[in-house]
């Protein structure tokens, strides 16, 4: 599996990363256990969870599953953000984002996170505050890294300016929600991240697993399957959707491959991305996501989708 570094200062990533927010929350332990074994086994070595998957769960299992085998690993998480009914005052935000990291080094059983995100920016504290928070941490040795998470494009320059301007650790990778059915962040985000030097992982890398082939135009959702039980992750799918997956399925056919190739593999193409953390509930489907990663698309090949 190739590794990648996250950004101007952060860690080796594995190019196919695991999402965990399955854990706890689709899964159980022991399933959660047996999907993280199936990753290391496959060459994945990035696994990023959150403090609100599962309710705490999700970082629970990943730090069970982990188990002796911590070191190969590099974690990430992501504290939850300030309750939105509290009123903001001066310092709340830095004593959610301490209590946070407290709470998920316990939950994950380790004594540092290898990568910690803002998960949302907050709408009312002042970016600095949770900045000086994060540097405090980083001071400590709780966390390795810091990362941002659905920041605009704006949002991204003006955090890159207050660590350079103060001297605090800046952000070395950013989560967006990118995709083959959601390139959005390609016009302002992905720039901004790119300039900053920021390593970019694209979150719902399959579009929640439109992007594996598995749905069909016309057809029920598999049972059990994401769509199939989570009937809000299907809530835009239209006919133009199933227009956009058989023109892509039609090309990675052309080339011997499949979609969820030509999902993984694009992304894996797009210049600072970093790795690609795609969820998965069974060993089986972390086994062939992390194959993935093997086609190289060319640029003709890049073209070609875009005009797809
Ligand atoms: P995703 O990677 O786009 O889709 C994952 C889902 O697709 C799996 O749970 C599975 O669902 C299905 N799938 C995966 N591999 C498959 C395969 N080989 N064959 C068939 N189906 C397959 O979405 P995601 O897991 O929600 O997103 C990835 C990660 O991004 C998350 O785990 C999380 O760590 C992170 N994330 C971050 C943010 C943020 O705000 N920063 C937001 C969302 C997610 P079923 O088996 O259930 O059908």
């Amino acid at each position: 599996m190739e590794a990648r570094k996250l950004g101007h200062d952060g860690p080796e990533l594995s190019v196919v990363g695991l999402g965990c927010n399955n854990f706890g929350m689709r899964i159980d332990a022991e399933a959660s256990h047996a999907v993280v074994r199936a990753a290391l086994d496959a060459g994945v070595t990035h696994f990023d969870t959150a403090e609100m998957y599962g309710g705490g769960r999700s970082e629970e299992f990943l730090g069970q599953a982990l188990g002796s085998r911590r070191d190969e690993a590099v974690v990430a998480t992501k504290y939850l953000p300030r309750p939105k009914d509290e009123p903001y005052r001066p310092g709340v935000l830095a004593e959610r984002i301490r209590t946070g990291c407290e709470i998920s080094l316990r939950r994950l059983g380790t004594d540092r996170i290898d990568v910690y995100y803002l998960h949302f920016p907050d709408p009312e504290a002042p970016m600095e505050e949770a900045q000086e928070a994060l540097a405090a941490l980083v001071e400590e040795g709780k966390v390795l890294h810091l990362a941002s998470s659905n920041l605009s494009g704006d949002q991204i320059r003006e955090a890159d300016e207050i660590a350079t301007d103060r001297g605090l650790p800046r952000f070395t990778g950013t989560q967006i929600e990118w995709n083959l059915l959601q390139r959005a962040v390609e016009e302002s985000v992905v720039p901004a991240a790119r300039e900053a030097g920021l390593g970019i992982v694209p979150y719902f890398p399959l579009a929640s697993g439109l992007l594996t082939g598995k749905y069909k135009r016309g057809e029920a959702y598999p049972p059990g399957s994401r769509l199939a039980v989570a009937p809000h992750f299907a809530a835009d799918v239209t006919d133009e959707t199933f227009d956009r997956i058989e023109r892509l399925a039609a090309f990675a056919a052309e080339h011997g491959r499949t979609l969820l190739e030509l999902a993984v593999a694009w992304l894996a193409a797009q210049p600072g991305v970093a790795s690609v953390i795609a969820g998965a509930t069974s060993p089986a489907q972390v086994e062939a996501n992390a194959r993935a990663a093997s086609w190289r698309l060319t640029d003709d090949d890049l073209a070609a989708i875009d005009a797809l």
